[in-house]
């Protein structure tokens, strides 16, 4: 293999000459110059037309490439402009760089799965990269992704849900595929003109396709849905109910405290109250023998909170078992809850009941809802790890990464090592 060639495949570049390498001992980095193959200059950065010569923009430009080794690398060229019929006067398309990038396409792919699969100082100190940078260049090698496969195609369920943010001051309207359990689009907000947009990027043909649309009761996205997707069928994710339920049992714990702690000023029966917070929201047959512990102290101590756990258990039981022996469970769990005189339940068994048809088809139809729920339980962790990102845009990125399909393979994988030598 020629010398050249070696530092192609080091570089990770193609359709690239590599024109010259240099150390530059200021930057202590590797440096290399290169240049568009024959065929690939003059191609307009945003739509990759040939096109004419402009000017020569702002001269030379680098971009980080991945470390060689333990040293830093940049790729270093000519960035001069062309003008396109469509996109005006541009800066060319680079081989080894997506649009606007000031990091190689490895780089950015590199980054992006190490978003997905590693922690956020593992990835800054590992690519020696701000936490900001990531968001950025998970927002490209997303909308990238995106550009080859829109993933709006081929919709026939889905489910819509709101997340929120930011301790609850900020939501994202999310839409989940429930065949795949991707989640195919988010936007900011929490409202009928946010629904609205995700209907105008699906067009009206891929909304006729639609043949089941879910949601989480909310009015709000009834009515849209109704509006716009006329051929679905409007159910509800039965798994929603277990969230609300399990949101209740957070305010009666909530009160209990806040009762033990002001109105008996025992400070140590709150800090025991607060630490069995997690006892009462696992599922029982994942409960640690201490977790067990804690809840039978519940039981022995806090006759209210132990049965607002007991109901939250009970229709969290009619969720799993479907079918008519679901819903003859969750006509048990009404009548209780409408008798348990603890308000937040009596509260959320009104709101059940309110809903109660749709959950009940939601029960006989006896799809399972495991997919979504589990992406959604994935994207409300998300939005915690990317907390650190300033702008919405960045966080939906990231989540499109996690749990859209978007992410890219580690460079260099694509064909697996032949030998592995084993440590002594
Ligand atoms: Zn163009």
């Amino acid at each position: 293999m020629q010398f050249a060639k070696v530092w192609q495949r080091l570089l990770g570049v193609e359709r690239t000459v590599v024109e010259q390498v240099v150390f530059d001992e200021d930057e202590g980095a590797i440096v290399a110059s290169v240049r568009p193959r024959k065929g690939a200059t003059r191609r307009c950065g945003e739509c990759q037309r040939r096109c004419a010569w402009y000017d020569r923009g702002e001269g030379r430009r680098r971009w980080r490439a991945l470390d060689l080794g333990p040293i830093p690398a940049y790729l270093e060229a000519d960035a001069p402009r062309v003008r396109c019929p469509e996109h005006g006067i541009v800066v060319v398309a680079f081989p080894w760089a997506r649009h606007r990038a000031r990091h190689s396409l490895m780089f950015e792919d590199q980054v992006a799965w190490l978003a997905k699969h590693a922690s956020r100082s593992a990835v800054e100190k590992l690519m020696r990269v701000a936490w900001r940078t990531v968001g950025a260049i998970v927002a490209r090698v997303v909308a990238d992704a995106h550009s080859r496969k829109d993933p709006l195609d081929g919709l026939r369920r889905l489910g819509i849900d709101e997340i929120s943010y930011k301790k609850g001051h900020k939501y994202l309207v999310v839409i989940v595929d429930h065949d795949s359990g991707r989640l195919v689009w988010a936007a900011p907000g929490r409202d009928k003109k946010t629904l609205a947009k995700f209907f105008d990027a699906l067009g009206k043909s891929r909304s006729a396709m639609l043949k089941e649309v879910s949601a989480d009761g909310a009015d709000w996205i009834a009515e849209v849905v109704r509006s716009r997707c006329l051929n679905a069928k409007m159910n509800m994710d039965a798994f929603h109910t277990v969230q609300w339920a399990t949101d209740a049992l957070d305010e009666v714990r909530r009160e209990v405290w806040n009762h033990a702690r002001r109105s008996l000023g025992d400070q140590a029966l709150a800090d025991r109250l607060k630490g069995c917070r997690y006892a009462l929201w696992k599922n029982p047959e994942r409960l640690t023998g201490r977790q067990k512990g804690k809840l039978a102290w519940v039981a022995k101590t806090n006759n209210q909170l132990y049965r607002a756990y007991l109901l939250k258990e009970e229709l969290r039981l009619a969720v799993r078992m479907k079918g008519e022996e679901g819903i003859a469970l969750l006509a048990h769990w009404l009548a209780w809850a409408a008798r348990c005189q603890i308000p937040a339940f009596v509260e959320l068994g009104a709101k059940v009941r309110r809903h109660r048809v749709a959950i009940e088809a939601s029960l006989r139809s006896g799809t399972s809802n495991a997919l979504v729920e589990s992406t959604n339980t994935k994207i409300r962790v998300l939005t915690r790890v990317a907390f650190g990102f300033r702008s919405p845009e960045a966080l939906i990125a990231m989540a499109m990464l996690a749990v859209g399909g978007t992410c890219p393979e580690l460079p260099g994988r694509a064909t697996p090592l032949s030998f592995e030598l084993t440590a002594a």
